[in-house]
């Protein structure tokens, strides 16, 4: 199955859960510019610095810095039979100029899945999630606990503290939210429940809503 796939959702959604185990059971890349952008921090290079003040604060990227990374991204030879993203777009002007590039290339969209939490739940989740810095799997304490062997090791994302958060949830809401209209409008969007459900759960009924 070779899908252009957007995932949507607010910052804790489940996103990149889903993410991980949709690209390895369909063979696609995973392209989530969070984590492109944290791996630039980690290894201190120019875009890392760039990216560095907005990301420790849950400020957006600017757009263009941003489409450039995945305009480079999308051209590379393993995105040739589809991709996920997760994380982007995450802005209207972001959205438009994806669909201006994929149409360039006579492409687009496929399905533009929207992982839906409630609020509540969501800064629940990200307070409480913690990652592996060797590994990078991540855990939460409440709710997927890591195993206690390495429960030493693991690290919070410095915009998963709480302050940050809920300055992340407002520019979701103000910026990233009114994506989901742009995409029903295209005719791809698909709406999934994220909550009171358990990740494998929630990766079937995304499965059940893409194209066939
Ligand atoms: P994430 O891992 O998706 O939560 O992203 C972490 C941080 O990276 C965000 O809070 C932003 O600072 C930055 N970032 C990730 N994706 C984007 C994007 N599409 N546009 C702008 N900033 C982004």
């Amino acid at each position: 199955m070779g899908l252009k796939i957007v995932l949507l959702g607010a910052p804790g959604a489940g996103k990149g859960t889903q993410a991980v185990r949709m690209a390895q059971e369909m063979g696609i890349p995973h392209i989530s510019t969070g984590d492109i952008f944290r791996k630039n921090l980690r290894e201190g290079t120019e875009l890392g610095q760039k990216v560095q003040e907005y990301l420790n604060s849950g400020a957006l990227v600017p757009d263009e810095l941003t489409c450039e990374i995945v305009a480079d991204r999308l051209q590379e030879p393993d995105c040739a039979n589809g991709y996920i993203l997760d994380g982007f777009p995450r802005s209207l002007p972001q959205a438009e100029m994806l669909t201006e590039f994929l149409a360039k290339l006579g492409q687009k969209i496929e399905a533009a899945v929207n992982i839906a939490v409630p609020d509540d739940v969501i800064v629940e989740r990200l307070t409480a999630r913690r990652s592996d810095p060797e590994t990078g799997a991540v855990y939460n304490l409440k709710f997927n606990p890591p195993p206690p062997e390495i429960a030493d090791k693991l690290i919070q994302r410095e915009d998963d503290k709480p302050e940050t958060v809920k300055s992340r949830l407002a520019t979701y809401y103000e910026t990233t939210e009114p994506i989901i209209a742009y995409y029903d409008k295209q005719g791809v969007l698909k709406n999934v429940p994220g909550a009171d459900a358990s990740p494998d759960e929630i990766y079937q009924s995304i499965i059940d809503v893409l194209p066939k």
